[in-house]
């Protein structure tokens, strides 16, 4: 459903027409002063009784009724067309590919478009997958936990960047689906497992503690708050990896990690997103 309508009046009529059922979006249109608002619903709506709306609407604001349009929308497989447009991406060592393309000389981390967060192209998995090639520069790595795994991606690079053993968790059942089958069809199951988990908090966790590496791409608020579990599983002389914060919240992020001993070695900062390299000192608390 579309229309097009003075600036002044957009709002009164996106109310009008938001039954809170569709999608509604409204943008300037190219001819100044106008707008267009458009709904996307789930089945066709009732024209008579928008129109009737829009006119009510029309008359209080002292303007012309909008000409609505209502067309079919075709059925398009989103997921399947945002796959295919999805174009390499080159970090560091590391190109993030979807199916089909990837690049030579490179490490290619294949990740299909899904409902799952982590293809490579936010700043904050750019950040990770920068830090984690700096990471492994003069430490082996033997053991890595990745947390909030998402799509996988950061769990897969470090499988494949030093043929680390990797925990991958994830709070949410359905990334937890997408990154096991990520590992899959990036050969690295030997090396990779992924598990439902908050935080540190699963017994897995804690079993495959200390790890050499670890990452976490969170938020910032549990990235402080998870400080004291990150200190319990990071090995003497390991390194932490984390992102999700943003410039301004660096402060916050890091004191909780100091107080526990780690201390911040490198940062990367992209597009107003941060990622921390921090490193653990010895001797171990
Ligand atoms: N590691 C990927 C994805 C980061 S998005 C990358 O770097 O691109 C953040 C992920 O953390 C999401 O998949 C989200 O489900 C997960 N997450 C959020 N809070 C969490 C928590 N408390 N414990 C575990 N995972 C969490």
């Amino acid at each position: 459903m579309t229309l097009a309508c003075p600036a002044a009046a957009v709002a009164a009529l996106v109310d009008a027409l938001d039954d809170g059922v569709g999608t509604l979006a409204s943008y300037p249109d190219a001819a100044p002063g106008r707008w267009r608002i458009e709904a996307i619903l789930p089945c066709a709506p009732q024209r008579v009784a928008i129109e009737t709306r829009l006119a009510l609407i029309a008359a209080a604001l002292g303007i012309d009724p909008p000409p609505l349009t209502i067309e079919p929308l075709a059925d398009v497989d989103w997921l399947a067309r945002n796959r295919a447009s999805f174009p390499p991406i080159a970090v560091g060592p590391f190109v993030v590919h979807g199916e089909g393309g990837s690049a030579t000389g490179r490490i290619p981390i294949r990740i299909d478009a899904a409902t799952a967060f982590g293809t490579g192209e936010h700043a904050t998995t750019r950040g990770c997958l920068l830090a984690l090639a700096v990471a492994v520069r003069h430490r082996r790595i033997a053991r890595a936990l990745d947390v909030g795994t998402g799509s996988g991606v950061l769990a897969i690079a470090a499988a494949r960047l030093c043929r680390a053993r990797v925990l991958a968790v994830d709070i949410d059942p359905e990334s937890v689906m997408v990154a096991r089958r990520h590992v899959r069809v990036n050969g690295v199951a030997d090396l990779v497992r992924v598990a439902r988990s908050d935080g540190y908090r699963a017994a897995l966790v804690a079993r495959g503690a200390p790890y050499d590496l670890v990452l976490a791409n969170i938020l910032a608020r549990p990235l402080a708050a998870m400080a004291l579990d990150l200190a319990r599983v990071l090995a003497r002389g390991g390194v932490a990896i984390l992102s999700g914060l943003l410039i301004e919240q660096e402060p916050w992020v890091l004191w909780p990690q100091r107080a526990q001993g780690l201390a911040l070695a490198r940062r990367w900062r992209i597009d107003g997103w941060s990622t921390l390299l921090l490193t653990r000192r010895a001797p171990n608390r």
